[in-house]
């Protein structure tokens, strides 16, 4: 097919051409000068990003599943009670891991759709047993699957309320980059992402940022077995610039250049740019008569959105009319959504054309599968939010 894909997943997202640029270059030492320089530029600009002073940054070849193992092994001792909520794929997977590598986990259904409330983490943390307390909370902040974000700074003062002392764990995969993240200010304990989203990298990489709490912990080792997610060794070689195992040194070139695109658009230019996208992509759906699986309106997520479709019309065929007919990805239905929803990934380098160019090729899909839409009408509800306001210049995707 000619022209360019439209990757419009919640990630992997799409790789700005400057990006690509800086990682086509042969591959260097990773114990030479350059590398520590290189290092100390991205940890640095992702601290930025993380909005922390203090956390520190770790960097792994891996994804996001890699960081919620680092992230657990690092503060948790084998048999740990942890506490945490089952509102989506992603927020059951991170339960899951917690699971399958030893710890005892509470896991509270919640509806699929639904925020993680504050007030039950208040509830559930007033009501735990001293003699056993919960060692950690789960959070995801960007679910994925159902397109809800969770206020974590609410969350934060949920525990604080309960008196509780358990660390706050929080997954940022799809949040980071594209959506506030306040790591000091909501002084989350960890917080775990990976390359392939909001930073406009490939997949490849697995991010945390540690808060000091966090990392004395993971220095005095809560007793988990641990060799190549152990902190120790990485915050060790980090502070030299270097990394205790070999780093995926070309992505570390796309991560700087990345990290640059962000800093030269202005952070609170980014964030408006992912709410105003995400707006056009909500006022489209409303427009072809159907909904989000968000509850709350104002909890849907400016990173993806989760389009429920009417009973009857199966997702797994408009995504295939979708990538067979016009080369456009759109994301599928996890777990119990699958067939019942589509997801529209709206995050990292992305403008207003691009978005109503995948609202014209999921309109026409959705049609082509039998929603009885209006052709254009999704496509004119996204024009009309632009127009309504016109984009300052730095709200142009970067490139
Ligand atoms: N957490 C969230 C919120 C995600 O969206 C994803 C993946 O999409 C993951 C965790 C897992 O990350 P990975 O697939 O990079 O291992």
């Amino acid at each position: 097919m000619s022209g360019r894909p439209f990757l419009q997943i919640p990630g992997p997202t799409n790789v700005p051409d400057r990006v690509l640029r800086a990682m086509d270059r042969p591959v260097v030492d990773h114990r030479g000068p350059a590398l520590a320089a290189l290092t100390r530029a991205v940890l640095a600009g992702l601290r930025e990003v993380f909005g922390t002073d203090e956390g520190a940054v770790l960097l792994y070849p891996g994804s996001g599943n890699g960081a919620w193992e680092s992230a657990l092994v690092n503060t948790l001792a084998p048999g740990n009670r942890v506490l945490a909520f089952d509102h989506g794929s992603f927020s059951a997977g991170f339960a899951q891991a917690a699971r399958n590598l030893g710890y005892a986990v509470d896991l509270v259904p919640l509806r699929w759709g639904q925020e993680l409330p504050p007030e039950e983490v208040e509830a559930r943390l007033r009501a735990d047993d001293p003699a056993r307390p919960y060692r950690a909370v789960l959070v995801v902040h960007n679910e994925t699957s159902t397109g809800v974000t969770s206020d974590v700074g609410a969350i934060r003062a949920a525990m604080d309320a309960a008196g509780h002392d358990a660390l706050l764990l929080v997954d940022a995969v799809s949040s980071l980059a594209s959506i506030a993240f306040r790591f000091d200010a909501w002084r989350v304990d960890v917080a775990i992402a990976a390359s392939q989203k909001g930073l406009m990298l490939p997949p490849g990489l697995a991010v945390l940022c540690a808060a000091p709490r966090a990392v004395a912990i993971g220095e005095r080792g809560g007793g988990s077995p641990r060799h190549y997610f152990d902190w120790r060794p990485h915050l060790r070689d980090n502070a030299a610039g270097f990394f205790p195992y070999t780093p995926a040194t070309l992505l570390l070139f796309g991560l700087r250049e990345a990290l640059a695109m962000l800093a030269e658009e202005g952070l609170p230019a980014v964030y408006a740019r992912h709410a105003r996208l995400a707006a056009a992509v909500r006022a489209a759906v409303g427009a072809w008569g159907l909904r989000i699986l968000c509850e709350r309106p104002e909890r849907a997520s400016n990173t993806v959105t989760t389009v429920v479709l009417p009973e009857g019309v199966d997702g797994d065929a408009v995504l295939q009319r979708a990538r067979e007919r016009f080369d456009l990805a759109l994301g599928t239905g996890l777990g119990k959504l699958k067939g019942r929803v589509v997801r529209v990934g709206h995050l990292g380098a992305l403008n207003e054309l691009e978005v109503l160019a995948t609202l014209g090729g999921t309109e026409l899909a959705l049609r082509d599968c039998g929603v009885p839409l209006t052709l254009g009408a999704g496509v004119a509800a996204a024009q009309r939010l632009f127009a309504a306001s016109p984009a300052l210049a730095s709200l142009s995707a970067p490139r």
